[in-house]
């Protein structure tokens, strides 16, 4: 790699011919019943990749209607478990043999890079489906023990149709995260992709049909959130939502769940995640685990560790050390081998990063590097470090969601514990010590959902993830994700002679 500059005046035409454009209905690829279209835009170029159908009100009506009847009717959910998985596991095949596909859709539509999605992400879809597919022929009732002449029987059904609403930072793991347990489970379903990435979905849907999945038991939508989405939270014959993306809209999300026909909702929502480094730590570690916390994936994870709380000691090397880090940061062509860094999604979250970049200068935290715009084309922004950084800044407290690392330092362990639950996010945490005390004391005072220790954004498919107080409810991933998607029946029955 010579520069990354040059990565960026050059975009790498990706070798792929975009196909699916439309939406996914019954197990048809068809138009918008409005015929109209919407383009999907490349942040490398701020060009069009394609015109995709745009999904509405109607298009969801005839999404659930499929949905409905592939679940009362159709042979989905009375399918022996074993058969169903079969078919998850059949998909998990094809996500391998397409990855390099997958993975280039991926890349083109969000901007991340083409290594993180073929060798990360592809295959973490693929794992977490397979999981799932061992979940299938393994969920099950209990009997209980009742006073009186009873034999009680607890069964586990399908919920019904799912209703699911996906961001555009992991367009695929949050297909997996949300369709891998829904189907399991035995659930029908009606998803719909972020406007920013339509395409990668589509794929998916395309292969699990070819999987062998029955007609209308996955119905994909693309659209917008005010039109296609709020039709699902809204709608009366969806039987359960699930939502991942911003506080705000988790809010209207729920508040229309509930006006309709208060469909239970689970919600994954923003964070401002404190990174703790004590003054044991391994700081060489700690500052790369730190910087990979907060940048990966263009600073835009729901649980980035934005908000780096260095202990005092520690501090003055830290900052060098981060700083030094940041700058080597290769940005350029996601396509590009070697580049660390794309562009951000859309022209949308470019301005709003730049725009808090803004805010912490006015604000009087201390610019360490970066600040603006990387190259001349191209959502792409410098890694950028604020140091000194105070807790009652905007920057410290809102989500940037960019490559923005807030650096601030702390006395004592009671100070940081209160400083870093002093936020309306309780999603993750990251904790650096060696001492286990420290580690034992942290990991329990902190109201968050993830607390990892000595590293970060370690994700398995067996690992709950889900937030405290307004990172949202429910869990997703591992056992926890299946309770979402299952109804508890009591079947009660008298027992005649219970003298025998
Ligand atoms: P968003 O919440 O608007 O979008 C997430 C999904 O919700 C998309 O599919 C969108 O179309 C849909 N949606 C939007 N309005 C809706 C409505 N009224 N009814 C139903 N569905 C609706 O997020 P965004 O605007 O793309 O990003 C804004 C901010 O949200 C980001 O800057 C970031 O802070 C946060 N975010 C968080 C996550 C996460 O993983 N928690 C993911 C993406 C964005």
């Amino acid at each position: 790699l010579s520069t990354a500059a040059e990565a960026v005046a050059e975009p790498i035409k990706p070798d792929i011919s975009i196909s699916l454009t439309k939406l996914l209905i019954d197990g048809k690829f068809v138009d918008a019943a409005s015929g109209k279209t919407f383009p999907t835009i490349d942040p490398r170029t701020e060009e069009i990749i394609a015109h995709v159908a745009e999904g509405d009100v109607e298009d969801v009506n005839r999404a659930v209607k499929a949905a409905r009847r592939a679940f009362d009717k159709g042979p989905w959910p009375k399918m022996t478990p074993y058969e169903r998985s079969k078919i998850l596991l059949r998909f998990a095949d094809l996500i391998d043999k397409h990855s390099d596909e997958l993975a280039t859709l991926e890349s083109l539509d969000s901007g991340k890079t083409y290594q993180q999605s073929r060798y990360a992400e592809i295959p973490t879809m693929a794992r977490l489906f397979r999981y799932y597919a061992g979940w299938a022929d393994k969920i099950h009732g209990l009997t209980v023990p009742a006073d009186g002449p009873h034999s009680v029987q607890i069964l586990h059904e399908p919920i019904g149709v799912a209703g699911q609403i996906i961001p555009w930072n992991f367009p695929l793991l949050m297909f997996s995260w949300k369709v891998g347990p829904a189907l399991a489970c035995g659930n029908t379903i009606v998803l719909k992709t972020a406007e920013q990435t339509p395409l990668s979905a589509l794929l998916a849907g395309k292969l699990l049909y070819e999987a062998g999945l029955p007609e209308g038991v996955l119905n994909i939508i693309s659209g917008y959130g005010h039109t296609a989405g709020a039709a699902i939270s809204s709608h009366m014959d969806i039987d359960k939502l699930a939502f991942t993306g911003s506080t705000e809209v988790g809010k209207i999300v729920s508040q229309a769940a509930a006006a309709s026909n208060l469909k239970p909702v689970t919600l994954e929502l923003g964070g401002k995640s404190p990174f703790i480094i004590a003054e044991d730590a391994n700081i060489d570690h700690a500052v790369e685990v730190a910087h990979f916390a907060l940048f990966f994936n263009q600073g835009q994870c729901c649980c980035a560790g934005s908000r780096t709380f260095v202990h005092e000691s520690i501090y003055d090397e830290f900052l060098e050390k981060a700083k030094a880090r940041a700058l080597k940061r290769v940005v350029g062509d996601p396509f590009q081998n070697g580049v660390e860094q794309g562009p951000q999604v859309s022209d949308e979250q470019f301005d709003k990063v730049l725009g808090y970049i803004k805010i912490g200068q006015e604000e009087g935290a201390r610019l360490l590097t970066g600040g603006d715009r990387f190259g001349q084309k191209g959502y792409y922004i410098k890694p950028t470090i604020f140091a000194d950084v105070q807790d009652g800044m905007r920057i410290s407290r809102e989500e940037i969601f960019g490559p923005v690392q807030a650096i601030t330092k702390y006395k004592t362990l009671s100070e940081v514990i209160q400083r870093a639950n002093d936020t309306t996010y309780g999603l993750a945490a990251g904790v650096f010590s060696k001492n286990i005390d420290t580690v034992n004391t942290l990991s329990r005072a902190l109201r968050v959902g993830t607390v990892w220790v000595n590293c970060y954004d370690v994700f398995d498919a067996a690992i709950p993830f889900g937030g405290y107080k307004m990172s949202g409810h429910g869990r997703e991933k591992g056992i926890y994700s299946l309770n979402n998607y299952l109804q508890v029946k009591a079947v009660v029955t008298s027992i005649k002679d219970p003298a025998w």
